[in-house]
């Protein structure tokens, strides 16, 4: 895991679009079906629009039906960080970046195998990157 990432709000909202400003950083919710990512099969890594932590793999991409880019397992455990959500009456776990911090979706246990997890992620969140140890 990269370093910690640590800027006030109004940093961030310098360097972020009011829409990624509103998920990343105040824990938003793009519509379903509305991300550049969800159709994407592209080979490579997704990582954190907002500070750069690589997040999740391609070959843990699968469609979920959802409306969000979905994924049966995170890169690495340690470079994100999960937390109960109790907001909006439901009881969620809320997938962060453990960088930034910055919000990056729900986690549920209705994903298929090998995990059995889905991690609901927000396109917006998410950039795309070529995988550095290219075989
Ligand atoms: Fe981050």
């Amino acid at each position: 895991m990269s370093k910690k990432v640590i800027k006030t709000e109004n940093e961030w909202k310098k360097i972020l679009t009011p829409e990624q400003f509103y998920v990343l950083r105040q824990k938003g919710t793009e519509p379903p079906f509305s991300g550049k990512y969800y159709y994407h099969k592209e080979d490579g890594i997704y990582i954190c629009a907002a500070c750069g932590n690589e997040l999740f793999d391609s070959k843990a991409k699968y469609d979920s039906g959802s409306g969000w880019p979905s994924f049966f397992e995170p890169l690495s455990h340690d470079n994100i960080e999960t937390e109960m959500d109790y907001s909006y009456n439901m009881e969620r776990i809320e997938v962060k970046c453990a960088c930034c911090a910055s919000h990056l979706g729900h986690v549920f246990p209705d994903g298929p195998k090998p995990t059995g997890m889905r991690y609901c992620i927000n396109s917006i969140s998410l950039n795309f990157t070529e995988r550095k140890d290219k075989k």
